[in-house]
């Protein structure tokens, strides 16, 4: 979420101290919470006098995956702190209208554990709130290591941190409601599904989206529209692991998606390595974002990279919305501690070496489609 600037008055207020209850304190928690604009500051607004946005950015990041090294890092003497490892991302979540993370651990209590079953600290959803996120997609192959209580603690969390959440449900009220984020005055509609549960079964079938069928996706697509959706995408987690090139089945399935129209743009996740970025029929589709954080048992430099994306959709007519411009920046894990590291330019994060081969590798996967060609650019912060 960018960050705004407070009102003057509004400011002065909160630095009075005679503002109201906080807001968190009153605010009513729906289900898969969405913003409001009730509480426009202005003296007297009228909804025509309302500017409708012709822009709206997403950005969309990998899999966040808190192997055990990772809570090892981030124990304190009184809980745990994520924010040193995800310091880096935090300007480009700010840069965007919304952001996106993919939760691929549950949310758990102690002892926490890593593969094959998953648990992790709720802290890990503070602070992906903290420096902005406005919402994580859920479903995984992981959604169900704990069970149904995992399900329901990891959706407790979100909700507790104003996030938005789709991809698993509590209740099968939730699981049938639209999956709308409201962000700027508009509804965008997100499309969330994993190949699999990683042999493990819900306790019943509307818990995960599951399944990657692409005429289902694309059902959900149309109904999600016809709900109200303004921008509708699909956030998929598929694809073969620490491969760079998407599998067969992964790129018809894309490729299907972006042909139909349903969809304003695609991205995937699951693989643990980055895969390319494809503009097809005029529909981008980002196959693989790798890790976003992670620290697996047996690190490798694939599963060490990932890229961030951020896609500005541009109103072209009523309701009608086009990517305008897809940028993406690469990154690299770096080794211990862990931090979150852009390789665009050489920084303290990483040695400059291990960035300029990380950049060199990225960008040879990211462009094996052609998406340089067809526009794809370099994220560049103010
Ligand atoms: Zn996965």
């Amino acid at each position: 979420m960018k960050s705004r600037a407070l009102p003057a008055v509004l400011a002065l207020l909160l630095l009075a101290g005679c503002s109201a209850a906080p807001q968190e304190a009153t605010a009513e928690l729906t289900p898969n919470p969405v913003q409001t604009q009730q509480d426009s500051l202005s003296p007297s607004p009228t909804p025509s006098e309302t500017p409708t946005p012709k822009e709206l950015s997403l950005m969309a990041t990998g899999d966040v995956l808190l192997h055990p090294q990772l809570l090892a890092e981030a124990k304190t003497s009184t809980g745990y702190d994520f924010q040193p490892l995800l310091n880096g991302l935090k300007p480009y979540v700010q840069d965007a209208d919304v952001a996106l993370c993919n939760l691929e651990t549950p949310i758990g209590v102690p002892p926490y554990s890593g593969y094959p079953t998953f648990s992790v600290p709720a802290q890990i959803v503070a602070d992906l709130a903290s420096i902005g996120y406005d919402g994580c997609t859920t479903a995984t192959n992981h959604t169900v290591d704990i069970g149904t209580a995992g399900v329901k603690r990891t959706l407790d969390t979100l909700e507790k941190y104003k996030l938005f959440a789709t991809g698993s449900y509590r209740t099968q009220t939730e699981a049938q409601a639209p999956p709308l984020l409201q962000a700027e005055g508009i509804k965008l509609g997100v499309i969330a599904s994993t190949y699999s549960l990683n042999g493990m079964r819900a306790d019943t079938d509307w818990r995960v989206d599951t399944g990657v069928d692409a005429k289902k996706l694309i059902t959900r697509a149309k109904a999600a529209r016809k709900s109200g959706a303004e921008i509708v995408v699909a956030a998929i987690h598929d694809g073969t692991e620490y491969s760079t090139r998407p599998s067969d089945a992964q790129r018809k399935l894309g490729q299907t998606l972006a042909e139909s129209g349903a969809f304003d743009f695609i991205y995937m996740h699951h693989t643990h390595s980055v895969l390319p970025i494809e503009k097809h029929e005029g529909t981008w589709i980002v196959y693989g974002l790798g890790n976003s954080v992670a620290k697996h048992a047996t690190p490798t430099i694939l599963n060490r990279e990932g890229i961030s994306i951020k896609a500005t959709f541009t109103r072209t007519g009523k309701d009608q919305w086009k990517v305008g411009e897809l940028v993406w920046v690469p990154h690299q894990l770096s080794s211990s501690p862990v931090r979150w590291c852009q390789v665009f330019t050489a920084d303290a994060c990483l040695p400059a070496a291990d960035a300029k081969a990380s950049l060199v590798r990225t960008s040879k996967t990211v462009n094996a489609y052609g998406a340089f060609d067809d526009g794809l650019k370099p994220w560049e912060l103010d």
